[in-house]
């Protein structure tokens, strides 16, 4: 092959990799899953499976190896790797390259059934095409987007010569926890998702009430807090002043990377924080030490500086430990929550107490209401799957209705009135005018629309038709 051809795309079977895999560890081989696409396992949440496959995203304490060899895993967060474990043997495990790192050097997977998988360059696994783009969410994170073939010799698939045999796909696209930004828009991948048949929505806060500011002014905010605290304690008179960042095992670096930047300063971690670091090739940026005196901005555990949930409570005492065992005398934290109620009524609340201050900075890896209308306004798919929430786990769960309902008018309105008559076809068709059994395509003109708030409303009818959480479609006269 010449140097200028396109490189071959990956074709991989997740059976032979996984046979491959126990072989490898002296594991005896097992023979490809054997139980039928559909229905999948009743206790696996529809927000975890992809449609006609048996990909399952983020979903390992749903596994089993006699429906799907074939584990995704959008990052390293625990809430989606729960279920891996270092004697994991169920199936490969696809990610990206740093969440492999992570799973191979943090987590003790063995080696074999972790498959990285490259950005945007899609690969067939299992006759699906697979494709993995930025989340910017921590570091590793990524979303999937699945072209998954349909049975090309089903009536309407007739290309315009009457071949038969034309290759339709469907296509999925997972965000696993996403942070939407503009630069998405320019993600060539995802053009071709326009108009998906369904995105699996990271809706963590799918709500009006969550908006919270950019990622940029959250960090300008607390870089300002430091530069002004360090600045008046300079000279005699000055205090000896300790910053405390509050983070988890992995994600928000970029708020520790910019302090260190812009403040001059290097980062205190603990030996085990600096590890997760290393795997992510920033032990090397001379950022960050597990040597106390070097500096006076230490990371810590995230409920340290206190509880932030369901409002935040903060850990005086703690403070006043750590100042004293670090010989200090004052204490300024930071703890950069994704939302909290204090930062509904003040959007850089602080809270004080002799020499301690905590300030709640709303800086969130997560999309906020916004941000996720806009991703959906710009992706335009017939539906949209929330992947969090109370109650997501349920098909027809009220709260999963309630969500869905914030995208109205953002989806693909014509595909959910196919999907909505055909619900209508199954659940009984007296309320319908007759011919929409026969035709039922120019019946959609006449059919119920779709309003902002969520609600179908039938525009030569005096009936209001609703989503029901219950019985999936009720109608209620008004
Ligand atoms: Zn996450």
């Amino acid at each position: 092959m010449s140097s200028s051809e396109p490189p071959e795309t990956l074709s991989l079977t997740s059976s032979v990799l996984y046979n491959t895999a126990l072989s490898s560890l002296s594991l005896p081989p097992q023979s490809p899953p054997s139980h039928p696409l559909t229905p999948p396992l009743s206790s696996l949440p529809h927000s975890k499976l992809i449609p006609k496959t048996r990909f399952i995203v983020d979903g390992f304490k749903h596994s089993d190896s006699n429906f799907s060899v074939s584990y995704f895993l959008s990052h390293f967060h625990s809430d989606h790797y729960t279920g891996l474990t270092p004697q994991w043997s169920k199936g490969i495990i696809y990610c990206s390259s740093i969440t492999a790192r992570l799973l191979h050097q943090i987590l003790k997977i063995p080696q074999p059934f972790i498959f990285l998988l490259p950005l945007s360059q899609p690969v067939f696994i299992d006759g699906s095409e697979v494709s993995l783009i930025n989340a910017n969410h921590c570091p590793g994170a990524v979303q999937f987007l699945f072209k998954v073939p349909v049975d090309s010799k089903s009536k309407g698939n007739d290309d315009s010569e009457g071949n038969n045999n034309v290759i339709k796909f469907e296509k999925y696209l997972h965000t696993g926890d996403f942070r939407y930004c503009h630069e998405m828009k320019n993600e060539t991948m995802l053009s071709e998702f326009v108009g998906a048949d369904a995105v699996f929505l990271d809706t963590t806060y799918c709500h009006p009430k969550f908006l919270f500011p950019s990622q940029e002014e959250s960090i300008d905010h607390i870089v300002g807090v430091i530069q002004k605290i360090s600045g008046e304690n300079e000279g005699e008179n000055a205090k000896n002043v300790l910053f405390l960042v509050a983070t988890y095992v992995i994600g928000k670096e970029k708020i520790l990377m910019e302090i260190s930047r812009r403040c001059k300063k290097k980062i205190h971690v603990d030996s085990r924080k600096m590890s997760v670091l290393s795997v992510l090739g920033l032990e090397e940026s001379g950022v960050f030490t597990v040597d106390e005196s070097k500096t006076d901005v230490h990371v810590v555990g995230w409920n340290v500086l206190g509880e932030t949930w369901p409002y935040f409570r903060p850990n005086f005492l703690k403070m006043k430990e750590v100042m004293s065992e670090r010989g200090y005398s004052k204490v300024v934290g930071f703890v950069p929550t994704g939302w909290t109620y204090e930062v509904k009524r003040n959007k850089f609340a602080v809270r004080t107490m002799d020499s301690f201050e905590i300030h709640l900075v709303p800086y969130s890896e997560h999309s906020n209401y916004n941000e996720l209308r806009e991703y959906v306004k710009f992706l335009k798919p017939k539906r949209v799957i929330p992947t969090v929430g109370l109650d997501v786990e349920k098909i027809d769960s009220k709260h999963a209705d309630t969500m869905q309902k914030h995208f109205a008018g953002l989806v693909d309105e014509m595909a959910i009135k196919q999907e909505f008559l055909m619900g209508f076809l199954r659940h009984g068709a007296q309320v319908v005018d007759p011919k929409v059994e026969k035709d039922p395509v120019s019946a959609l003109d006449n059919f119920p629309v779709l309003e902002d708030d969520g609600t179908l409303c039938a525009p030569n009818c005096c009936n209001d038709v609703e989503v029901g959480s219950d019985t999936g479609i009720f109608i209620s006269s008004t």
